[in-house]
């Protein structure tokens, strides 16, 4: 080959297979984890302390070597909710950075203090929910300070948010995974090809108007509001770490991985899913006393049917706990505490199909 053959060849293949082989070389940064191009950072996001304490946010960035997009994976906004907390720290290092296009960010735990503590559905700092003040306030109590700093440094940066959870302490759940939609198709139909690649046959789908000032509220709703890509999964129940809830959830986020093409990972799309009807109806307790299951989550139920007992502290009956409506028991309680308001079943109704978008009743 003479050199001018030579350089018409390394030109041509560049053109053809340009883009594959392009390189990333630049770091990129969340909190105090500084990822080079093929490479894993470990480190936290710090927020410094304000009207109550400091706290840290565990985040791991893996650096893929080759351009993609950035997908964030975040976990334990309900710090009791074990197997998906545990779940995310296992994909960290199931990632190869060498062999990742794009970038993935790993925050496993955002609730630090709920899990230290074992507090479901609140922060016990200022006794917030974590997923549902977004996009936070850095002036703002523990809960909304930490919201602002993921919104900025994990939300902004991504294109792709999933949001993980795991059926909290006192939740006997099936898994599932949300299709949450907005009525924008294109960003729609990306949610759907990541829900189907993720593997769990039951979706819930979710309709959310994007314009109502209350969409952005959860991690879910603001990721959507600002056009990522968005899919949330839950797989676990009851403080259990079952092996199979962690397989769900970790091969389920490798699969969004193959399915982006961020990783060489062969994805097969769930081929008829149970759709669900994201309005589902719960029953609430009335007062305090002593719940007693008497029929298991993933149990199809109609109206009326008896799914529970409540007692008194000293077991004489207070009442039967009927299901609302004709459905799917996606989760009931798991445990006997029960107080005014806490839910003790959620029952989905069924669907025949997704159907399309329609924006929520306010
Ligand atoms: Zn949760």
């Amino acid at each position: 080959m003479t050199r001018f053959t030579r350089v018409v060849a390394a030109g041509l293949q560049l053109l053809v297979a340009g883009p594959l082989f392009a390189q990333q070389a630049t770091s990129f940064t969340v909190g105090s984890a500084v990822a080079e191009p093929g490479k894993t950072a470990y480190g936290a996001i710090a927020i410094a302390a304000g009207s109550d304490s400091a706290t840290n946010i565990p985040v791991a960035v893996i650096r893929g070597v080759r351009p993609g997009p950035v997908v964030a994976f975040v976990a334990g906004s309900h710090g009791t909710e074990y197997s998906s907390i545990v779940a995310m720290q296992r994909l960290i290092g199931r990632i190869d950075a060498r062999k990742l296009a794009g970038t993935v960010i790993v925050a496993p735990l955002l609730n630090v203090a709920s899990f230290e503590q074992m507090t479901p559905h609140v922060n016990p700092i200022d006794r917030k929910g974590m997923n549902g003040g977004y996009p936070g306030d850095a002036n703002g109590t523990q809960t909304p300070r930490v919201l602002a700093a993921v919104t900025e440094q994990i939300i902004t940066p991504a294109t792709v948010v999933v949001d993980l959870h795991g059926g909290d302490i006192d939740e006997d759940l099936r898994p599932y995974s949300y299709w949450f939609r907005g009525g924008r198709a294109a960003q729609d139909s990306a949610g759907l090809k990541l829900a189907l690649a993720f593997g769990l046959d039951h979706i819930i789908v979710t309709d959310v108007d994007p314009s109502s000032p209350t969409a952005g509220r959860s991690l879910s709703g603001i990721a959507l509001v600002r056009g990522k890509t968005v899919l949330v999964a839950e797989a676990g129940r009851s403080g259990v770490v079952a092996p199979s809830d962690l397989t769900a959830l970790v091969e389920g986020s490798l699969n969004v991985l193959g399915e982006l093409k961020m990783l060489d990972r062969r994805v097969t799309h769930v081929a008829k899913p149970v759709w669900l009807a994201g309005a589902g109806a719960r029953v609430a307790a009335d007062s305090a006393g002593v719940f007693t299951a008497v029929v298991a989550r993933d149990t199809r139920v109609t109206k009326g049917q008896i799914v529970g007992h409540t007692t008194d502290f000293l077991g004489r009956p207070t009442g039967d706990i009927r299901a609302p409506i004709d459905g799917l028991v996606t989760f009931i309680r798991g445990v006997p505490s029960m107080w005014p308001k806490a839910t003790l079943v959620n029952v989905a109704p069924i669907l025949p199909g997704p159907g399309e978008w329609r924006a929520p009743r306010p």
